[in-house]
């Protein structure tokens, strides 16, 4: 019995499977994870980018690192 672990700047959170495709093997669930890099990733640790599930690591690895302070977000919903 295998747990699947965030590894994204030492999280160590456990993931639940998002999709069992046989209830009884293990081998067979589908479990979060990166679609750039495949490693497994949670919800805190993962954004949805056009479609794609991209982890913390890879969005810095991608892009410059981005002054995500609040700043713009003066007015908005709630
Ligand atoms: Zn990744
Ligand atoms: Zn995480």
């Amino acid at each position: 019995m295998r747990a699947v672990i965030c590894g994204v700047d030492g999280c160590s959170r456990r993931l639940q499977p998002v999709l069992k495709v046989d209830p009884r093997d293990r081998d067979t669930w589908v479990y979060p994870e990166c679609d750039e890099c495949g490693r497994p990733a949670c919800d805190e640790h993962a954004t949805v980018v056009d479609g794609r599930r991209v982890c913390d690591r890879c969005r810095r690895a991608a892009g410059p690192p981005l002054l995500d302070l609040g700043l713009d977000r003066l007015t908005g919903p709630g």
